[in-house]
């Protein structure tokens, strides 16, 4: 049973700031403690996974500012198979094919607007304000759900803060999910015993692993997809409507089509178009 493992930085236990996050520079000693929170705790997640039977786990550093470097080396749990963005324009992401059995997100946050969501965003903190796919509100989890989903393959399991986990259980029904901590406000939070966290996410992901008959199905959505984006202010929304088969919508909202949900993480531009409206959306 192959296991695909996609990470992000803001719902991993023990990292409770902003900056921890996206620090000045990557030198910087809070953000170099906040990777070896997110080694350990992917670590937590590896054993889970090759306890609950699988034969290899590959994980994929989700978090932007990491730019794929965000393991440790020397902490990261050498059975874990380290995987990339594979390529852009279009994104795709490295050994994600039909041998994947199961996918789970590890400290991955709640979509953009969600109250109470630790650092909730979609992509890109405090420049989208709203990602809609065929018009049902959407984050990062919704996304790489249905890039599985496009090969059929389920999201068994999500951590993160317990908004996050919310969001999990109402978009993917049967879903299991470790909360890290409780989100008080935008860039604030109660962390929980990191501890305890490891030891639980361990636990959880092992457990839905080895019961496949209570695996959730996988994410699917009509095709072809509606992305309609609300951006914090007007010049995202002026670019993009420049770009061919993007339709401006307003001032600070714009729309495409994409024919697969492999597409989901592409943003338009010079290199990437998306495809050209229905005639009858
Ligand atoms: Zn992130």
């Amino acid at each position: 049973m192959n296991v695909y493992i996609v990470t992000d930085l803001e719902g991993i236990s023990g990292i409770d700031s902003w900056d921890q996050c996206y620090p000045p520079n990557r030198d910087d000693p809070a953000y170099q403690q906040a990777l070896r929170h997110l080694t350990e705790e992917v670590n937590a997640a590896v054993a889970g996974a090759f306890d609950g039977g699988a034969t290899r786990v590959f994980v994929v550093d989700g978090h932007g500012v990491n730019e794929n470097k965000g393991f440790v080396t020397d902490l990261l749990d050498p059975r874990a198979r380290k995987v990339y963005f594979a390529t852009r324009n279009p994104l795709r992401l490295e050994a994600f094919d039909q041998s994947i059995s199961a996918v789970a997100m590890i400290g991955q946050h709640a979509m953009a607007g969600t109250i109470n969501g630790f650092l909730d965003h979609t992509q890109n903190p405090k420049v989208i304000c709203r990602f809609q796919i065929n018009g049902q509100e959407s984050g990062e989890l919704s996304q790489f759900a249905l890039y599985a989903g496009a090969l059929n393959i389920p999201m068994v399991y999500a951590s993160g803060d317990e908004a996050l986990c919310d969001e999990a259980r109402r978009i993917i029904p049967g879903i299991a999910t470790t909360p890290t901590k409780r989100g008080t406000g935008w860039a604030t939070c109660q962390l929980y015993d990191t501890a305890e966290v490891r030891r639980r996410i361990r636990h959880d992901f092992a457990n839905i692993l080895r019961d496949k008959k209570s695996w959730p199905a996988p994410l699917h959505t009509r095709t072809p997809i509606e992305i309609t984006v609300e951006w914090a202010w007007s010049e995202p929304a002026d670019s993009l409507g420049r770009i061919p088969n993007v339709q401006r919508l307003s001032a600070r909202t714009t729309r495409w089509w994409i024919d697969t949900p492999l597409d989901l993480y592409d943003y338009p531009n010079a290199n990437w178009k998306p495809i050209p409206p229905p005639a009858q959306p």
